[in-house]
C-alpha cells in the first residue's frame, strides 16, 4: 500500500511528492499525457515546440527566488532575455521582474522534480473513498489503488468534486473563481521580426511570445503562442471546441493587427481552451491537511494566479505534514 498518493504532476504535485519521496511511498497520477499540467509542453518535432500554459517565471518571494537559483545552477533554468515589447505605452513597464524559463521546456521543473518519482499517466481519478485508515481510489480505466494518505493538487473545482464530502472545514466555501483563456500555437514563414513577446493591453489577445526567442532550437519557421485575456475567456472558452478554425482565426487576426508583423504562410496552428487559467483571489490559507484521515490539498488557487503560488502552497502543506 503506499504511503502518498499524490493527484497531479504540476508544479504543486510534482513538488509536494519530491520533498515526501525522501521517507515515504509515493505515486504520481496524472489524467495528462505528460508532466506538467498547465506549465506543459507541446513538441511539435525533436526539440521544437511551443510552451503551451505558462510563460515564464518572475520570482518574488525569498524561499522561491532560492530554489529557482538552485535550478538555474542545475541547468533547469534559464534567464529569457529578449525585446519583450508593451504594445501600449500607457501599460505600466515592469522592467523590475526577470523572466525564468525551463531550459528544454517550461515543464522542465516538473520533470527535475519527478526524476525519481514512479508516475503514471492518464489516470483519470474518479472516485475516492475512506475504508477504515486507507483511501480506496479508483480511476476512470476501473483501475484501483490503496493509499493511506491522498494529496489533491488539482484545480479548485475539480477537488472540490471529488472530496468535499470529507473536508470539515469552510475551504470549499471559499468562492474560487478561476479564469478561462483561449491559446493559439502558430507556425509561420520567418519574419524579421526581433521582439521576444508582446504585451498588447487589447481585449482579445492579450499577450504573445515568440518560441524562436527562447533559444531552445534552432528552425527556419517561428512560432507563436497567442494568448486571450480572461475577459475574452470568460465568454468564449466553454463554446469554442466547436467553433475551433473561428476561433483560431480572431486571435490570429488580432496579431496581425497589432504587431503588424507580415506572414505569409501559416504551416500549423493548435487552439486550447483553459477552463481553469487561474485564481486571481488569494485564500486565507496556503493548503490544507487533515492528519486524521490524511487528506491533503495544494494548487496554486490557494495563493494567488502565479506557478510560484503553487510551489509555495506545496511546501507549506509538507511543512504541515512533518509537524
Ligand atoms: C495560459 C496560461 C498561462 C500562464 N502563464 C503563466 C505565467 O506566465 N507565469 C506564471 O507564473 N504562471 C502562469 N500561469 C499559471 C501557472 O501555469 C499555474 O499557476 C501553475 O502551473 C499551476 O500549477 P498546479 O500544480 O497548481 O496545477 P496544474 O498545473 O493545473 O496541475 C494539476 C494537474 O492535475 C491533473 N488533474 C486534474 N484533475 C485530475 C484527476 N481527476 N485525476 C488525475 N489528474 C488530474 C491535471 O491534468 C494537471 O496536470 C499560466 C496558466 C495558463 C493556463
Amino acid at each position: 500500500m503506499l504511503d502518498y498518493c499524490i493527484i497531479g504532476s504540476g508544479i504543486s504535485g510534482s513538488t509536494i511528492a519530491n520533498y515526501l519521496n525522501k521517507n515515504y511511498l509515493v505515486k504520481v497520477f496524472d489524467k495528462a499525457r505528460g508532466v506538467g499540467g498547465r506549465s506543459s509542453f507541446k513538441r511539435y518535432k525533436g526539440k521544437i515546440g511551443f510552451d503551451h500554459g505558462l510563460q515564464y517565471l518572475s520570482p518574488r518571494s525569498k524561499e522561491f527566488k532560492s530554489f529557482t537559483n538552485k535550478l538555474i545552477k542545475k541547468k533547469v533554468l534559464k534567464h529569457w532575455r529578449g525585446k519583450h515589447e508593451f504594445l501600449n505605452e500607457k501599460v505600466k513597464r515592469d522592467k523590475k521582474h526577470i523572466k525564468l524559463i525551463g531550459v528544454k521546456g517550461n515543464n522542465d521543473i516538473s520533470k527535475f522534480l519527478l526524476k525519481k518519482i514512479s508516475c503514471n499517466f492518464q489516470s483519470e481519478l474518479s472516485e475516492i473513498k475512506r475504508q477504515k485508515d486507507f483511501w480506496y481510489l479508483k480511476f476512470k480505466d476501473n483501475k484501483y489503488i490503496y493509499s493511506k494518505n491522498l494529496i489533491l493538487s488539482i484545480p479548485f473545482p475539480q477537488a472540490k468534486k471529488l472530496s468535499s464530502k470529507f473536508v470539515k472545514t469552510k475551504l470549499f466555501k471559499n468562492k474560487v473563481i478561476m479564469n478561462s483563456s483561449l491559446t493559439v500555437l502558430l507556425m509561420t514563414n520567418k519574419t524579421s521580426n526581433k521582439a521576444s513577446s508582446f504585451f498588447t493591453n487589447d481585449k482579445v489577445l492579450g499577450w504573445v511570445s515568440k518560441e524562436n526567442s527562447k533559444k531552445r532550437f534552432k528552425y527556419n519557421k517561428d512560432l507563436w503562442v497567442l494568448q486571450s485575456t480572461f475577459e475574452y475567456g470568460k465568454k468564449h472558452t466553454n463554446k469554442y471546441r466547436n467553433k475551433k478554425k473561428f476561433y483560431t482565426n480572431v486571435l490570429i487576426n488580432k496579431f496581425k493587427k497589432l504587431t503588424k508583423i507580415k506572414i505569409r504562410k501559416t504551416y500549423f496552428t493548435h487552439i486550447h481552451g483553459w477552463k481553469y487559467s487561474s485564481n486571481s483571489k488569494p485564500l486565507s490559507v496556503q493548503s490544507y491537511w487533515d492528519k486524521k484521515i490524511g487528506l491533503g490539498f495544494c494548487g496554486d488557487w490557494f495563493g494567488g494566479p502565479r506557478l510560484e503560488n503553487g510551489w509555495l502552497s506545496a511546501t507549506d502543506l509538507y511543512n504541515k505534514i512533518k509537524k
